[in-house]
């Protein structure tokens, strides 16, 4: 059984923290991209953790979130069971308006974290929605993720930029005061599409966050969102200053849309009709002399090529965090 819990999880956060390296985790809403994930990080002998948004769970759940949960947790249990690596998921940025869901998860086992988003919230009523959180999964052992200081995203016009950076000092009083196991800190990375090259990446704050944390007697893995734009430099540097947990979505959304744009460019002429021929789907093309090729254009071949372009990806990004051949599967 490869799927594991927050215990296992928390082990796995330490040991990174204490050795200096880190995992990305990697956002999921249907099985190619896991599939591409699992074959990547089994060939990289690193331990794997995936993510669902309440987005992507209502997406695979049809419109239904607990549904989409239920059945991406499933997924993964029963995926990675075939696969020597420890395998995780986390729920990613689920707010105060998910707490059934939240419930249901815990209740359930479904996951082996929970990031509780209330970062848009004042600081008090951030502390009182993650603590509530903390104390909903007491006993389970399942790890909350707890997120202070703005990150901007592609729907948020947030036009300050210091104002969005994490506070080091609040960063202490908040784990204090809310027992989170993880800490989302916001150091200049951006949601979505961002270049890198013109991030202000506050490495400094990191670090600060890193000690003080450290120097009050609550060394929590941090966390960092919207890392998909940044540099390797900027990747390797941020690792050095504490962050275990880089979290990767915008990246594989991409390279998902280019492996399976590719193959339809590379298959036009089997899967679209010449000009001059009636396009006739819903005879097949019975009446022409053209005939489309099932191999080209049975969902499993674009699906395939996705799943290869994904785990080619995805040991590009372990090595990156510098998580291969860290793993409890063969323990
Ligand atoms: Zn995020």
């Amino acid at each position: 059984m490869a799927f594991y819990g927050g215990e296992r999880l928390r082990e796995v956060y330490q040991q990174a923290q204490g050795e200096g390296y880190a995992f990305m985790a990697n956002n999921i809403a249907e099985t190619n991209i896991l599939i591409g994930l699992l074959e990547g990080y089994a060939e990289r002998r690193s331990d794997l953790i995936v993510q669902v948004s309440p987005g992507a769970a209502k997406f695979a759940g049809g419109g239904d979130k607990l549904a989409g949960l239920r059945s991406l947790s499933y997924q993964v249990r029963e995926l990675g069971s075939h696969y020597q690596i420890g395998v995780f998921l986390n729920l990613d940025h689920f707010t105060v308006g998910e707490m059934d869901l939240i419930k249901e998860a815990i209740e359930d086992r479904l996951v082996s974290s929970i990031m509780i988003d209330a970062s848009k919230k004042d600081f008090e009523e951030n502390v009182h929605i993650s603590r509530k959180v903390v104390d909903m999964a007491e006993g389970s052992g399942i790890l909350i993720e707890a997120e202070l200081g703005k990150i901007k995203g592609v729907e948020d016009e947030i036009a300050s930029d210091e104002a969005f950076y994490t506070d080091p000092d609040e960063a202490v009083e908040f784990i204090e005061r809310t027992g989170a196991d993880l800490l989302a800190i916001s150091v200049g990375t951006q949601h979505g599409v961002s270049k890198g090259r013109d991030v202000v990446l506050r490495t400094d704050i990191a670090k600060k966050i890193r000690d003080r944390l450290a120097e009050s007697g609550h060394p929590v893995p941090l966390v960092l969102h919207g890392t998909s734009g940044l540099l390797v430099a900027q990747i390797e540097e941020i690792i050095r200053y504490g962050i275990c947990k880089l979290n990767k979505d915008t990246r594989y959304q991409y390279e998902y849309a280019r492996a399976a744009y590719d193959f339809y460019v590379a298959h036009a002429s089997s899967i679209v009709p010449p000009q001059g021929t009636v396009d006739d789907s819903t005879g097949l093309f019975s009446e022409s002399d053209w005939t489309p090729n099932k191999a080209d254009f049975d969902p499993r071949a674009v699906g395939r090529a996705v799943q290869a372009r994904v785990k080619e990806v995805a040991m590009e990004l372990i090595d990156q965090a510098g998580s291969a051949g860290r793993t409890l599967g063969g323990n």
